[in-house]
């Protein structure tokens, strides 16, 4: 049988949620929703990483029991998700008993195994990464480019989990399929970071320096260094709970996560997972950095940082997703809440609320409330409603989180088309003209038969507000199972009362 497992990273708690958390875990409850419209069982997990060295400093520096301050960072990043409408199947936490088993047991197989090696190691480290450097990873001047901070030099006796006897292995799997790393050219990058040895990954750390961690089990003076933990979630996730059927969501499993981790996620977890017998993921969909308008990073002494709550707080969820799906496929996009509000205004209030309203409010007066009865449906309406169906068809099979941008544009041109076809038909006209009866029936039906399909297709985006939509035209709201939608001409009830009609996106100024 089919399945979708979806995963988010998972998100160091080191600091408050920001809008690229919100992103990624917003695009991927979109893929959920539209795995699900096409009745593919979907398993979505997110959740947040409470492990490592900069964890354990914020911690310190709160004065607060660790899983006290723990619960309450989980709980901030949990609560912008639920208020992100997010239907998540699990948020996971790595300091979660079956997690820090599942990790504990893999490492100890593969110490067994003779996988894991005790050594003493030299380099540079820096704090902030929790990373020893190379220095082709350091800048001119010899700085984390990350941090734009000197690494120490530290020695240390750790455990090492050796790369390179996977290497060609790797390669020829990532050559495999070209649908399993999008976009491309995150491959090519990792195909060329490939040509040279993998050298052994460290995964520990002294507990005199790190004590918050999963302990080693065969050596409790280490804890695992936090990305064995960390990569291991997407595991653990589907073999606990009632998501405990491992092979049927494994089978199946999507990473969806920003740029910056494609090397961990791309090297050093396939290997991982081949190393402790698992197979590789089937496919890694890969975004951008959301920037400030007019290109500059987001930073709080630049004032042009935005805050999701803040968005949620001024625009409401939907204009939240709609501006990020909208705006944000593989590439970097710019976000300013002066971009957001342009984009509420013109596409969300002016163009598709407006269209609702209008429709709604001129069917409901004009025909008591219900929807009409046409004796047949003129042969230009039946045009919009045949393109409508098989346009949204074709999004919802082939949605894709690269391709979402164009997706929107979609969903745009469908709108205009909608408005285009009742400017034109002026059935306003039709009503009050005796031989144009028929008609004005049938052009107040085709409109709600495709407003209906067409909030039925955008509820993955904006479910609240296509909700809404929906009840105004008297339908169900699709619900959150794997039950396969196609969409077709007239599967609107005749004589179905029509409910409230609200306003949408009542205009921003
Ligand atoms: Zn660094």
């Amino acid at each position: 049988m089919i399945s979708k497992y979806i995963t988010t990273p998972i998100y160091y708690v080191n600091g408050s949620p920001h809008i690229g958390h919100a992103h990624t875990t917003i695009m991927g409850d979109i893929l959920k929703r539209f795995s699900l419209m096409r009745g593919v069982p979907t398993y979505y997990s997110t959740g947040t990483d409470e492990h490592g060295q900069k964890i354990q400093q914020v911690i310190e520096q709160s004065g607060l029991p660790a899983d006290q301050f723990l619960a309450a960072q989980a709980k901030e990043f949990k609560d912008l998700f639920d208020r992100c409408n997010v239907a998540y199947d699990l948020f996971m936490r790595t300091t979660d008993t079956e997690h820090m088993t599942l990790v504990q047991g893999v490492l100890q197989d593969l110490y067994d195994r003779g996988m894991i090696e005790k050594k003493e190691y030299t380099g540079l480290y820096c704090v902030g990464c929790e990373q020893f450097k190379t220095t082709a990873e350091l800048d001119e001047l010899g700085r984390c480019k990350d941090h734009l901070t000197e690494p120490q030099k530290q020695t240390e006796t750790n455990y090492f989990f050796g790369l390179e006897q996977h290497r060609e292995w790797l390669v020829n799997w990532l050559k495999s399929s070209d649908d399993l790393i999008q976009p491309e050219s995150y491959r090519r990058e990792i195909l060329g970071m490939l040509k040279e040895p993998l050298e052994d990954l460290c995964i520990s750390r002294p507990k005199s320096r790190v004590w918050h961690g999963i302990e080693l089990p065969f050596d409790t003076n280490y804890v695992s260094y936090v990305w064995f933990d960390a990569l291991f979630n997407y595991v653990s996730n589907v073999r606990r709970g009632d998501a405990a059927d491992f092979d049927f969501w494994w089978s199946n499993a999507t990473h969806l996560m920003a740029k910056d981790i494609i090397k961990t996620h791309i090297i050093y977890w396939p290997i991982m997972l081949r190393a402790a017998g698992f197979e590789p993921p089937k496919h890694y969909r890969i975004h951008g950095y959301w920037v400030a308008e007019g290109g500059q990073k987001m930073s709080k002494s630049l004032g042009n940082v935005v805050d999701p709550n803040d968005v949620i707080d001024t625009f409401g969820v939907d204009a939240l997703r709609y501006y990020l799906t909208k705006n944000m496929g593989g590439s970097d996009a710019h976000i300013s809440k002066g971009l957001i509000e342009a984009t509420y205004n013109t596409d969300l209030a002016n163009n598709i609320g407006n269209l609702h309203s209008r429709v709604l409010k001129f069917v409901f007066k004009r025909c008591d409330g219900k929807t009409p009865e046409p004796a047949e449906i003129a042969e230009p309406d039946r045009e919009l409603q045949n393109y409508v169906a098989k346009t949204l068809d074709n999004i919802v099979n082939t949605v894709d989180l690269i391709t979402l941008p164009d997706t929107m544009k979609t969903f745009l041109q469908i709108a205009d088309r909608l408005n285009t076809h009742y400017n034109d038909a002026e059935p306003w006209k039709m009503v009050k003209d005796e031989s144009q009866q028929n008609r004005f029936l049938s052009v107040c039906y085709v409109m709600l038969d495709c407003l209906q399909m067409f909030f039925r297709a955008l509820h993955p985006i904006i479910p609240e507000a296509a909700e809404k939509a929906l009840v105004s035209i008297g339908i169900k709201t699709p619900s959150l199972e794997p039950v396969a939608v196609s969409f077709s001409p007239d599967t609107l009830e005749p004589g179905t009362p029509l409910g409230t009609i609200e306003n949408l996106f009542p205009r921003i100024d």
